[in-house]
């Protein structure tokens, strides 16, 4: 048995990968559903037509330029679950909309970028997936790898480097280079802020990059996005204000909604706003390797710390060579 940590993109590809090999998983993550960053939330409470519309609060979209993604983003579109977004975004300065850049074609997901990675999970062979679990401590001792207690044959770590470096027992010299791997790459917060209005009140977009922005990075517009034309948009806030209100999000709400009102030219107040924090957003570098498995002791990492990153489709390669890798290695022991 192997034990994945972690149920978003990354550690459900590296699942696949084990039970593709006939090996049986233990997926295990702290969330109350599967995703991690590729989140979604139903609004409810808003007091428009639009309780119910699905919005995606973590990545924004994805895109499929390496061969193995693109056979799984293939499937998904065939099966209806994947959609083509737009490949255009638009661009802006504080002062407003100044243009629209092309760039490669970005996929979105009807029913939220969650529910691919839920797809995944549901299809996989020989994974039992336990929600709601947080793994506490992995360690090392009398020659086993031990994750909460419990010997295991090998464990995967699939999440941001500082999540995998909290639950890396710091006293086992054995767990040492592991715990060094998780240090290079340095993680930038954001929070997204969605807010739901009763008519769409802007010039159509899709998405606007922001730059030179002390408040925002990024606007989506929802409603575009999912296909529904519902006017919902989610504002990326800039990594260096949300650094500094980590501990109180929602005091960052009343500049983002000015930014919006000033970079859009919104004609309307949104009626219902809500904040998501994200402490581990995106990694600022990333390794070349596509993740790394320990030489001595059967842990490996992945995420979209690995492979180039800091992406959708970067995280799911980071997953699937781990799961490769680990498979070699309990086939063929050092
Ligand atoms: C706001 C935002 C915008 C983004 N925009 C884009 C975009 O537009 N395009 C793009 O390609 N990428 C984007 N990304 C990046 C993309 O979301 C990630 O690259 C990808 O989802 C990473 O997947 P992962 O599986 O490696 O990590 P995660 O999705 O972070 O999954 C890690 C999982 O580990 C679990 N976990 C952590 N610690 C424990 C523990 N102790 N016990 C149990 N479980 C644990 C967590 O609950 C989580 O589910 C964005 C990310 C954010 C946050």
């Amino acid at each position: 048995m192997v034990i994945v940590v972690g149920g978003g993109i990354s550690g459900v590809a590296c699942a696949g990968e084990l039970n593709a090999r006939g090996i049986a998983v233990e997926l295990l993550d702290r969330g109350h559903k599967l995703g991690g960053r590729m989140a979604s939330r139903v609004i409810r409470d808003s007091g428009t037509e639009y309780d119910g519309h699905v919005v995606d609060i973590g990545a924004s979209y994805f895109t499929a330029s390496a061969e193995g993604f693109r056979a799984v983003v293939d499937d998904w579109q065939v099966r209806g679950l994947a959609r083509v977004w737009t490949d255009s975004f638009h661009l802006a300065t504080p002062q407003g909309v100044a243009g629209v850049r092309a760039g490669p074609m970005r996929y979105a997901a009807a029913g939220g970028l969650r529910s691919l990675v839920a797809d995944v999970a549901s299809r996989l062979p020989s994974t039992r997936i336990t929600s709601n679990h947080s793994v506490e401590v992995v360690s090392f001792a009398n020659d086993y790898l031990i994750v909460d207690g419990k010997p295991v044959a090998a464990v995967a770590l699939c999440m941001p480097d500082p999540q995998a470096r909290a639950i890396l027992d710091s006293k086992s010299p054995e767990l040492q280079a592991t715990i060094e791997a998780t240090c290079g790459v340095v993680w930038e917060p954001t929070f997204a802020v969605t807010a739901v209005f009763q008519n769409p009140c802007w010039v159509p977009f899709d998405g606007v990059f922001v730059n030179d922005d002390e408040i925002l990075t990024w606007i989506a517009n929802d409603g575009s996005r999912r296909g529904d034309d519902a006017p919902v948009l989610v504002a990326h806030v800039n990594p260096v204000l949300a650094a500094g209100h980590l501990a109180d999000p929602a005091a960052v709400i009343p500049s983002v909604l000015a930014a919006l009102q000033r970079i859009l030219a919104l004609t309307e107040q949104p009626v219902w706003v809500d904040i998501q924090r994200w402490t581990y957003a995106k990694p600022l570098n990333a390794w070349a390797d596509e993740c790394y498995l320990d030489g001595d002791v059967n842990i490996g990492l992945a995420s979209d710390a690995w492979a180039g990153g800091p992406r959708v489709e970067t995280a799911w390669q980071s997953g699937a060579a781990l799961g490769k890798r680990i498979a070699e290695r309990l086939a063929y022991p050092a």
